[in-house]
């Protein structure tokens, strides 16, 4: 049978299953539509209240979550070598599907030339107001590239860990880990009080998640009613380019991956992460949708060992569908202003979206702040940026639920390419959707 066919009734199992949360997501689109052109206070704020709860829900149990999956799954890989084996190729990994999503953005914007024409409705559609509120934004961003870096080394994990800044945590954690793995049996008291935490916290998760549908729901109709369906005809090339990228490493490059490095079917890991997929979608938030990718991956064939290593790494590094809409806006401003895009210039644009992409925190709209990284070389005017920037802002929602789709998608299929490598996956499990364990 063809890949897309896989994919399509592999989707369609998924939905089945999960149709609570699929149809949470159908129902809030057309509320949404509804709600833009008939504005009721009430029922705005109500929607962002039930949203709220279960986004905040389940950022409750990310930090428990990632600290406890980390410490268990480095220390049950054991010796270094192992380790580094598993580092080195899932940061190859990594890195391979964000450059083909780079090289996937680039190619459709230089080829489709979505910003021809575009600066008059730029600086038309584009409120004074936002305006304004982006200014801070890239002030705030600009200066040394290496101070980013150097704020991924925690001075005080504590205080990492009270703001919520996950690189810096991540970074402490897996020292910690490696540590604990080289002193030995002497680990064993912290290593089975994380395993307490990491499973308290899964069984917290699946609780969660009868929260899932209202939730997904409630974010998906407030989202959708401050853009309305109008957006799509207005800057439908802009749009249109960014959803063929998407669809194209979706449907074409993961498939394709996955096979070239595993044995791994897209359509049943598809199957398998259904509800991550969704919510991914509905929260826009990686971070946010992390302890549903592990529950799924863990629950439906993939080793606890490498999903609690590799997923937790990929939501925190790992961006490619933001890296392929920062490419492709970042082009799009340029052709607005006219800006002549050498091979160098595109070859830097294409290195700073990789690097800007993974700097990023996997909460809505980080991707669009990390742009100014790439967008301050470009030599544009000052209100040139403050008016492009502003405009990529105005439709920063309906982008960021599918970057972020592709996000989550993108984590799982390295983590599924990696536990095949490595013999550390039921396919028995993986590839028979009715045996699959329900999350909540
Ligand atoms: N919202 C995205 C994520 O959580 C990051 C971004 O803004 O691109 O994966």
């Amino acid at each position: 049978m063809k890949v897309h066919m896989q994919i399509l009734i592999a989707l369609g199992l998924g939905i089945k299953r999960n149709w609570h949360i699929f149809f949470g997501i159908i129902a809030g689109i057309l509320v949404g539509i509804y709600l833009h052109g008939h504005y009721n206070t009430l029922i705005a704020n109500l929607l962002t209240f039930v949203g709220q709860v279960f986004i905040r829900l389940i950022q409750m149990v990310v930090i428990p979550l990632v600290v406890s999956a980390i410490i268990i799954g480095i220390t049950s890989i054991g010796d270094n070598k192992q380790l580094g084996k598993f580092g080195t190729k899932m940061v190859l990994y990594y890195g391979i599907i964000t450059t083909i999503a780079v090289v996937i953005g680039g190619a459709l914007a230089l080829l489709i030339k979505p910003g021809l024409g575009a600066a008059h409705y730029i600086t038309e559609h584009t409120a004074a107001s936002v305006q304004a509120s982006v200014q801070t934004a890239m002030t705030q961003q600009q200066g040394n590239i290496l101070n980013l870096f150097l704020g991924f080394i925690p001075s005080n994990p504590l205080q990492s860990f009270a703001a919520g800044d996950m690189v810096p945590i991540i970074v402490f954690v897996v020292i910690f880990a490696i540590a604990l793995a080289r002193v030995g049996d002497v680990n064993r008291p912290i290593v089975s009080f994380f395993e307490s935490v990491f499973a308290a916290t899964m069984k917290i998760t699946d609780w969660i998640m009868f929260f899932a549908a209202p939730g997904v729901f409630a974010l998906t109709a407030s989202a959708v009613s401050s853009f309305g369906i109008d957006i799509f005809m207005s800057i439908s090339k802009y749009l249109g380019v960014l959803l063929i990228g998407f669809a194209i490493q979706m449907f074409i490059v993961y498939p394709l991956f996955l096979k070239f490095f595993s044995k791994v079917s897209a359509a049943m890991l598809f199957s398998a992460i259904a509800e991550a997929m969704m919510v991914a979608f509905g929260t826009a938030s990686s971070s946010a949708t992390l302890p549903l990718t592990i529950a799924c991956c863990e629950k439906r064939g993939i080793s606890h060992k490498i999903s609690s290593f590799v997923l937790p790494l990929g939501a925190t590094l790992n961006f490619d569908g933001t890296a392929l809409l920062q490419t492709v806006a970042v082009i799009f401003l340029a052709q607005a202003y006219g800006v002549v895009l050498t091979p160098f210039l595109v070859i830097q644009i294409g290195l700073l979206a990789i690097i800007a992409s993974s700097t990023c925190a996997g909460i809505p709209g980080a991707g669009l702040i990390t742009i100014a990284l790439i967008l301050n070389g470009m030599g544009l005017s000052p209100e040139q940026l403050v008016a492009g920037f502003a405009f990529l802002f105005t439709i920063e929602r309906i982008t960021d639920m599918f970057r972020t789709l592709l996000n989550v998608t993108s984590d799982a299929v390295v983590t599924a390419a990696i536990a095949d490598n490595e013999n550390e996956i039921n396919y028995d499990l993986l590839n028979n959707p009715a045996a699959y364990e329900e999350i909540a």
